[in-house]
């Protein structure tokens, strides 16, 4: 059967270490506050709304409009190119990440986009540096929605544009690392494998009954046959 898989991107597929770096001086220069991603729990959680939860914790309220939203997405792009650059901050794949994505690609039944509560633009930023992007197609984003459980529908209806026919939700997929990319397949009455590779340990995924769970992706051959098996 054909299957469309999903993926989540921080924590899921890549690792970002001081991830912190570039997402602070983005608030900065957009807002001008000293806002710290490290006050609040991103895990799971789209970009705009982290943004608003680290207001909420300064107790500062602040309205956004759809341009300074578009000018912090700009401003975060240039600074995670320019940390990465500089070598301030790391991205890699995780363990086993790109040769699933390998493997997926050359299998005629499985199709593989991202669902992320990254700006599109960032995304791609961090695909490409943990030299995943080539794999995936374009799926949904952050710049989309700031509601999580908008983004499945989206990139699904994405990704039957690009091939030019249409996909049941029941046989798409999403993996992630948060009982949030879990929601948001419930809303969407999609498949969730969740793996234990961010904050949530193995034993707290499985209480909230995902129709998978693994401890990381590092075995592909397990990832594709409990794939399949959904
Ligand atoms: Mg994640």
């Amino acid at each position: 059967m054909e299957r469309l898989i999903l993926f989540d991107i921080d924590s899921t597929l890549i690792r970002s270490q001081n991830g912190y770096l570039p997402f602070n001086e983005a608030i900065l220069r957009t807002f001008g506050i000293e806002g710290d991603i490290r006050t609040v729990v991103p895990d799971g959680n789209t970009d705009p709304l982290i943004v608003k939860d680290i207001f909420t914790k300064l107790a500062l309220e602040i309205a956004i409009d759809e341009s300074a939203w578009q000018e912090f997405a700009g401003n975060l792009r240039d600074c995670y190119r320019r940390h990465l650059c500089s070598g301030t901050m790391s991205i890699r794949a995780m363990p086993g990440a790109t040769e699933l994505l390998k493997r997926l690609s050359n299998q005629e039944n499985f199709s593989a986009s991202v669902v992320t509560g990254n700006f599109e633009w960032t995304a791609v930023v961090k695909l490409e540096a943990a030299g995943l992007a080539s794999y995936l197609g374009r799926g949904a984003y952050a710049s989309d929605s700031a509601f999580r459980p908008d983004l499945p529908a989206i990139a699904k209806t994405r990704f039957e544009s690009h091939v030019g026919r249409k996909i049941d939700p029941a046989q798409c997929v999403i993996i992630g690392d948060t009982p949030k990319d879990l929601e948001a397949a419930r809303h969407n009455r999609m498949k969730c494998l969740l793996v234990g590779t961010g904050r949530y340990p193995l034993e707290e995924l499985l209480y909230w009954q995902p129709d998978g769970c693994l401890a990381d992706l590092s075995d592909t051959d397990a990832v594709l046959s409990a794939l399949s098996g959904l």
